[in-house]
């Protein structure tokens, strides 16, 4: 059985030692598991690259591969790029900074030994009590969920280990724009649910920002729904209806009781309010089109600058 384990870094110089350790720890040591540790460097500006660089061979038959991209891509690219390095029977997507424990990848990794049946295991927080970011974010899946007529799992994170197929699955959709969870949810398969509680982060500080969350979530939205442009269909319906409505009761107003109605103030807010609309929704219809363009190009999803293979029984390139 080979595991792959798929650790996105940006900015950790110092957590990789830390994370080879653990990872050392938790699978390093097992005879019927062999292990491919694979970091990708998502465009460090620190000493990520060297600390990779420096990281000891892993005891045979264990694997250690390392890919440093030309710039910052975003973890999502980082992900794409892991699998499609990945030789794997099972999968699994960590968090270089150590909030997502080896060893809990290790149990996750034996639900699925023990389940044949299942394909996935979703680490999901436990939540006791929830901030606001937290219900946001509830809120946010939710929907995700319904307006994308897809079954995401709301907290789930993409702290996961799962099987060949769904590997295969996830690397056949190369789209430009990646939303692990929402390509989660879009595969399908049998996913059971694992909770665990984060640890603290290692080192370093979060690469999150409100600004860059809300982005995520727009992306997300746009990536999974057209809902969205539907809205228009509706506003514009309903306004219609009521301009008919009101239509009539001005004309019966006139021709039967002959009286002159006012309307300035109305035209003025009606115009403000459907110009309004108009725009937002064609923003809305823009974002969509502008994404059909980037996605038209084909570019490549990241671009690599170095990448070595340590351990196992290929040599170094
Ligand atoms: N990450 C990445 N590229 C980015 C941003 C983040 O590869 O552009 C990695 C980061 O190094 C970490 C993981 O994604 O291993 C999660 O990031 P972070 O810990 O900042 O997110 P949080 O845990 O706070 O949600
Ligand atoms: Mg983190």
């Amino acid at each position: 059985m080979l595991v792959a384990l798929i650790a996105p870094a940006y900015n950790e110089e110092g957590n990789i030692r830390a994370l080879y350790d653990a990872v050392d720890r938790a699978f390093f040591h097992e005879a019927d598991l062999s292990c491919e540790l694979i970091i990708v460097d998502d465009g460090s500006s620190d000493g990520t690259f060297a600390a990779m660089q420096s990281l000891p061979t892993p005891p045979a038959p264990h694997r250690l591969a390392t890919v440093s991209f030309s710039r910052n891509f975003g973890k999502e690219a980082a992900l794409y790029a892991g699998l499609q390095r990945a030789h794997g029977d099972i999968v699994v997507f960590i968090d270089s900074d150590l909030q997502q424990p080896p060893h809990i990848a290790r149990q996750m990794v034996q639900v699925l030994i023990d389940n044949p049946d299942a394909d996935c295991v979703a680490a999901y927080q436990e939540q006791r009590e929830r901030g606001l970011r937290s219900k946001l974010s509830h809120q946010f899946y939710r929907l995700l969920g319904a307006s994308s007529n897809l079954d995401v799992l709301a907290d789930a994170s993409d702290f996961r280990a799962f099987r060949r197929p769904v590997a295969d699955a996830l690397l056949s959709m190369s789209e430009y724009y990646r939303f692990t969870k929402g390509l989660f949810a879009w595969v399908g398969f049998k996913t059971l649910p694992f909770p665990y509680t984060p640890a603290e982060r290692h080192a370093g500080t979060t690469k999150w920002s409100a600004r860059g969350l809300l982005k995520y979530a727009a992306n997300g939205l746009l990536s999974f729904s057209t809902a969205p442009m539907k809205v228009a269909m509706w506003i514009g319906g309903i306004a219609s209806l009521a301009a008919f409505v009101y239509a009539i009761v001005v004309i019966v107003q006139r021709l039967a009781f002959g009286i002159d109605v006012p309307g300035y103030a109305t035209i003025v807010c009606l115009v403000l309010l459907l110009g309004g609309i108009i725009l937002l929704m064609q923003g809305i219809m823009g974002e969509y089109l502008a994404r059909t363009y980037i996605e038209g190009k084909h570019r490549p999803i990241y671009l690599v600058r170095r990448e070595s293979v340590k351990g196992g029984n290929e040599e170094s390139r």
